[in-house]
Formats: C-alpha cells, sequence, structure tokens
C-alpha cells in the first residue's frame, strides 16, 4: 500500500519544484521539511545574499554621487533597517510557497524524513511514509576547514546573522561565495582581507577575468592574500586571531568567515538502509536521470554534487518528474552551457568554456576576441574601474564557445547571450547583430 506517489526530502530550491511539478501531472505527493521553506537558497543563499549584494551596489553608487554634481554625501547602511526589508521579502516568498502547496494539494509536513527502505520513509515525528518513488533533495551545509579553532570563525548561515558590518573581517575561501562576501561587505563599510589558498579566484571561471577581478577588490581596498597557508585560529578577548602554517599572525579581526566548501545533507538520512550509492564526499550518485542506483529513488541538487546552482537544482527536479508523472519519456537536463553571474563588485558572468577550457578541447582551433572599456557612469564619474568582456570561439566557423563578461551590469546581461550561446550562434551572427546604443551590453556584439 502506497501513501502517496512521490515522497520529498527537503523543501528548498529542487523538492519544491519537483513537488510542484509532480503534483501539476497529478501525482499525490508529500514534501518534508523540518526547517524554513526555500531551503538555502531563500533563507541563507541566493537571496539574501542578492539583497545584501543591492545594498552594496548602492552603497558604491552615492558614493559615485558626489562626484557628479549631487550635494549630499551618504551615511553609512542602517543595517537593522535594511535586514527589515530583507526579512519581509524572505517573508512573503514563504507566505506563497505555503499558498501554493496548499492550492496544489500538496503534504507538507515540518518533519526530518530518513529511509527505512528504498519505499518507506520514517519521520522525526514517528509517522511513516509509503511511495513508489522518493526525491531526495536535501542540499547540502557549509563546512569548517580542519584548522585548530575553526569554530571560533562563522560560516556564510552566520554571516546572515549579522547586525552591523564588522570593522575588520577576514575571509578564508576563493570560491563564489568568498568572493561575493569579501566585496559586499567591504563596499558596505568593512575593513576586509580575503585569505586564498592557492594563487588565483575562482579556479572554475576564466582566468584573465579572475585576475583582473582580484586587482578591482585591491582597488577597492580589499586586502588579497594567495598561497595562505592556514595555521588555525584563536580568541583574543572580542577579537580573533588567524595564524598562517608558520605561526605568523595578522592584526586580529572582529570576525572571521569561512566560506571553504560545503558538505550534502546525506549522512542522517538512512542512504545505506536503502543501499543507495554516494561518492567518496557523501553527494548522491545520480546518472543523467537523476536516478539513483536503487530503483525509485532519485535525487536533485546540491547533494547530488552537479553543479550547485538553485536554476540547476529546479530545471533537474521538473524534468525528472516531467518524466516521471508527464509522460515526457526523455525529459533530462543538459548539465552543459549552464550560465551563471557571481555577485562581484563588480560582477562577473559567464556561460560556457573558458579560454584554457577550450584550448585543452581544441587545440590550436581557438580564436579569442576580448574588448576593455569604461562603462559611462564611470568615465562620467571618472572613476578608474574598467570592464572586461571576452568571447571564446572553436572551429573554422568560430561557433561561440565561451562567454565572459566581468564589469556593472554583466550579471543582467547574459542570459539572452547564453540562449544565443546554447543555439550555437558563431561571432559572425553576433557581428550581424545591430548594436545597443550606447550600453555596456553592445560590446559584446562589436568586440573583434
Ligand atoms: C551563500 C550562498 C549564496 C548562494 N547564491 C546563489 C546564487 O546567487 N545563485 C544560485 O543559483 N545559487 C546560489 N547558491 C546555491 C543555492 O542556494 C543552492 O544551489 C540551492 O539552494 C540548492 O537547492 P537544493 O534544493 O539542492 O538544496 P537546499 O536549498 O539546500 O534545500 C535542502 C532542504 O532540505 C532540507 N532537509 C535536509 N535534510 C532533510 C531531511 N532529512 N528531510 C527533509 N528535509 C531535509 C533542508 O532543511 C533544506 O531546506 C548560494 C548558496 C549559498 C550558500
Amino acid at each position: 500500500m502506497s501513501d502517496f506517489d512521490l515522497i520529498v526530502l527537503g523543501g528548498g530550491s529542487g523538492g519544491l519544484a519537483g513537488a510542484f511539478r509532480a503534483a501539476s501531472h497529478g501525482a499525490r505527493v508529500a514534501l518534508l521539511e523540518p526547517h524554513l521553506l526555500g531551503g538555502t537558497c531563500v533563507n541563507v543563499g541566493c537571496v539574501p545574499k542578492k539583497a545584501m549584494w543591492l545594498a552594496a551596489e548602492l552603497a558604491g553608487k552615492l558614493a559615485m554621487a558626489p562626484q557628479l554634481g549631487f550635494a549630499t554625501q551618504p551615511g553609512a547602511l542602517d543595517w537593522p533597517a535594511f535586514i527589515a526589508h530583507r526579512t519581509r521579502y524572505i517573508e512573503n516568498i514563504h507566505a506563497s510557497y505555503r499558498r501554493r502547496l496548499d492550492a496544489a494539494g500538496i503534504a507538507t509536513l515540518p518533519v526530518h524524513g530518513r529511509f527505512l527502505d528504498a519505499r518507506t520513509i520514517a519521520c522525526s515525528d514517528g509517522v511513516r511514509l509509503r511511495a513508489p518513488h522518493v526525491l531526495v533533495a536535501t542540499g547540502g551545509r557549509p563546512q569548517r576547514p580542519d584548522i585548530p579553532g575553526a569554530e571560533f570563525g562563522g560560516v556564510s548561515d552566520d554571516f546572515f546573522r549579522m547586525c552591523a558590518a564588522p570593522a575588520r573581517v577576514a575571509i578564508v575561501g576563493a570560491g563564489y561565495i568568498a568572493v561575493e562576501l569579501a566585496g559586499l561587505l567591504q563596499a558596505l563599510g568593512s575593513q576586509v582581507e580575503l585569505f586564498v589558498r592557492g594563487s588565483r579566484l575562482l579556479k572554475d571561471f576564466d582566468a584573465e577575468l579572475c585576475d583582473v577581478l582580484a586587482e578591482d577588490y585591491r582597488q577597492s581596498g580589499v586586502h588579497v592574500h594567495f598561497g595562505y597557508q592556514h595555521g588555525g585560529l584563536e580568541r583574543d578577548g572580542k577579537r580573533l586571531v588567524l595564524r598562517n602554517a608558520v605561526g605568523d599572525a595578522a592584526v586580529p579581526f572582529d570576525a572571521v568567515l569561512f566560506a571553504t566548501g560545503r558538505r550534502p545533507n546525506t549522512d542522517a538520512i538512512g542512504l545505506e538502509e536503502a543501499g543507495i550509492d554516494t561518492d567518496e564526499r557523501g553527494h548522491i550518485d545520480v546518472d543523467a536521470w537523476q536516478a539513483t542506483n536503487v530503483e525509485g529513488v532519485y535525487a536533485v541538487g546540491d547533494v547530488t554534487g552537479r553543479l550547485p546552482l538553485t536554476p540547476v537544482a529546479i530545471a533537474a527536479a521538473r524534468r525528472l518528474m516531467d518524466r516521471l508523472f508527464g509522460g515526457h519519456a526523455d525529459a533530462k537536463l543538459d548539465y552543459e552551457g549552464v550560465a551563471t553571474v557571481v555577485f562581484s563588485h563588480p560582477p562577473l558572468a559567464t556561460v560556457g568554456l573558458t579560454e584554457a577550457q577550450a584550448r585543452a578541447r581544441h587545440g590550436a582551433d581557438v580564436h579569442v576576441v576580448r574588448t576593455q572599456f569604461r562603462p559611462m557612469l564611470y568615465a562620467l564619474a571618472d572613476v578608474p574601474q574598467r570592464s572586461l568582456f571576452k568571447l571564446v570561439c572553436v572551429g573554422a566557423e568560430r561557433r561561440v564557445a565561451g562567454i565572459h563578461l566581468l564589469g556593472e551590469g554583466a550579471d543582467e546581461m547574459l542570459q539572452g547571450f547564453a540562449v544565443a550561446l546554447k543555439r550555437g550562434i558563431t561571432l559572425d551572427d553576433l557581428h550581424d547583430t545591430v548594436a545597443i546604443h550606447p550600453t555596456s551590453a553592445e560590446e559584446v556584439v562589436l568586440m573583434r
């Protein structure tokens, strides 16, 4: 006997999308979410991060305004006031999810789920549920590094609990979360130091743009330390002392934030009982159809370790449900050519192959065009920051295989060009497109 057609573990980006799509096809769905609806993205990820980034962007523009003839010099951001706006925005999302879940007839249970076997889930309130299909969308959580005193530092979840900008803050890491937190805290008034183990930021992004971004950060006052080997973290009264591997200490910080990776939420969900395979880091192994090695059990989103982004989790879940309940036997997500943005200052938007990846795959058959320019507002205000745009083309026909945009407005510019890249456009197609003037986006079709 089955209680439902589908049980979903996790009410984050992937779980909600899967539950809604399955219900729209007529499936009887139970969704288990012990914490806040919306998961990481809505509560401690994309949404509150973007809110803080928007505040930081505004701070940058306000600082520029007097140079353009505006009379007033703005004060610092009133964090509690801004956080009240952020909280209201997020609460509206929760309310909208609750309404939509009720309207879709999805049984939403505020509990943890754990496999007893591949068809049976034990809820943390003692109830047992059975279904022929189970979707695991339990996401992940931040991970501190394995160094003495790491517990004194915070992680990205702790950043979203802050009610004021710390005067001096150390951020440890080089991925997009580290880069985003560093940029926005510096723009909101903190003195930021970024500690990076390797020799560059954002290892999966185009190296040339990342080097320029590191220089932009330095220009804006962030101290970027490459090749930093961590020794440990100590308390010194209210402040924190970060030591390197040979014991040297930096000037004490008011806050230290670790952005040193995330681990999947798979350690307490009974995967062994159901016989579900994971990789060595605990991510659930899935095939191209989001199926695990156990029939009827699927996984999407961060718990699979594949492109941990909200729209990817959503797209994978929707296609899976279209396949299981909607009669679309071939529906599956193409993980190639997914566009993404780092909300740095300025933002970095990217889709497709980096120059290094293109050269590794296509050898000498790679043609790169780039342009560097000052966006009009910065030129007017005589601010030195420049944008760097780059196209990576391959083959004799110069098919556009990568688009990399660093600069003001890049975050809003890339989506349309990502469609074009997916459709296989060439450099000639871009040149054949009449520009929109005067914009930064026109540089993409004018680059030679
Ligand atoms: C600081 C930060 C910024 C980010 N910014 C962006 C961005 O700008 N753009 C972007 O695309 N992505 C961003 N991401 C990534 C994005 O948030 C994730 O890729 C996305 O949330 C993954 O969705 P998910 O459904 O896999 O997992 P989650 O959203 O993490 O949801 C998992 C849910 O499962 C629940 N759960 C856990 N265990 C159980 C259980 N046993 N039973 C039932 N429920 C359970 C959890 O409570 C959680 O709500 C960011 C992430 C972080 C941390």
